[in-house]
């Protein structure tokens, strides 16, 4: 039997992914997750990649009284990794309230949860959107944070001081926040990957979706960008790799490793990349005559950023190590794999 974590969100994108890497890593996983916006079959293909198939809960962690009672029926859970959110800017634009009480009460109630049931660790997924357009690139966890340009951006940046007001108080509870640039990709098996539902917000399941016919053409948000190309540069780091630092972050809590109670890491690839870079490089890897027009700038977008990762880098003893070309392959092979296509 290996350490139990409880992996909140686990059947979504990221937290699948994770979900994989524990178990590879020899941790046993209980997955809550309300399927809001993911499918009960995420465990079927887990237990294909891995050979064990998750514990599963479906409940929703807004709600304060079964949060409760799931901590008290599972006393050996050691460390939380909590995914379990909204994530949809626009729609929190549209409705905040519903963003505010759903990301932020989750939060809560699993920290009072934790406290109460003497649980020590926790992982959150932050985001770079805390760092808003930043002065000088690339940002170090120093640079300061903005106001969000969201509800939803706002959600993480409120989380993170939960989070640390929390830790203040208490002194026993060891908590990360990992700030995510763009996650991409999928697991190189196919099995798992991201599952958007509609119209993709994001631009690889856009991508990837036109390829496979499903939408005529991308839109390219802007070239008239201060770039090198005048479109917008985002650091786009591999879901597996990002996963992996879940498995080091964790590690880290458990073997008493961290140097704060409450601490931040930016978690991208470092290096900038550009959307006409990244849709060209897309084109070449696959080989798919991709159909994209330039339209005008997406509302709300920023123009550029990327990490400077040397902090997690050196601290946390992970880098990212898939390239650019491998990643988007194995989104290209997901998106087959959902729709048939060989
Ligand atoms: N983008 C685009 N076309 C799309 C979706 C996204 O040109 O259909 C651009 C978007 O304007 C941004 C970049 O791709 O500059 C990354 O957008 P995404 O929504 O994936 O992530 P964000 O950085 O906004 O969180």
């Amino acid at each position: 039997m290996g350490k139990k974590i409880l992996v909140t969100g686990g059947t979504g994108y990221i937290g699948s992914h994770t979900v994989v890497e524990l178990q590879e890593s020899g941790f046993d996983v209980v997955i809550v997750d309300n399927l809001s916006n993911s499918r009960i079959e995420v465990l079927d293909n887990i237990e294909k990649i891995t050979g064990i198939r998750p514990e599963f809960e479906k409940f929703d962690l807004a709600d304060a009284d079964l949060t409760d009672s799931f901590f008290q029926n599972h006393k050996d859970i050691e460390a939380v990794i909590h995914f379990a959110a909204f994530k949809a800017v626009g729609e929190s634009v549209e409705k905040p309230l519903m963003y505010y009480r759903n990301n932020l009460n989750s939060l809560m109630n699993l920290l009072d949860g934790m406290g109460r049931y003497g649980v020590k660790h926790l992982v959150f997924s932050s985001s770079c959107t805390v760092y808003g357009q930043p002065d000088k690139l690339p940002v170090t966890e120093q640079t300061p944070r903005k106001e969000a340009e969201s509800p939803y951006g706002n959600t993480k940046a409120v989380s993170e001081d939960i989070m640390r007001d929390f830790a203040k108080v208490n002194p026993e509870q060891n908590l990360i926040a990992l700030r995510y640039f763009n996650p991409i990709g999928a697991h190189p098996s196919a099995l798992i990957g991201e599952l958007p539902v509609g119209v993709p917000n994001n631009l690889v399941p856009y991508i990837t979706q036109t390829a496979a016919g499903v939408r005529e053409e991308l839109s390219i948000f802007g070239d008239d960008y201060d770039t090198p190309d005048g479109t917008a540069i985002r650091d786009f780091i591999n879901v597996v790799d990002l996963a992996k630092a879940h498995v080091v972050a964790i590690n880290r809590l458990m073997n008493g490793r961290n140097k704060n109670n409450y601490e931040y890491f930016n978690v991208g690839t470092g290096e900038g990349v550009s959307v006409m870079q990244l849709v060209k490089t897309f084109i070449k890897v696959t080989g798919v005559n991709l159909k994209y027009k330039i339209v005008g700038r997406r509302e709300g977008d920023i123009e550029k950023i990327w990490a400077d990762t040397s902090y997690a880098n050196k601290e946390l003893g992970w880098k990212a190590e898939k390239t650019l070309e491998e990643t988007l392959l194995s989104a290209w092979n997901w998106e087959k794999r959902i729709r048939g296509i060989e």
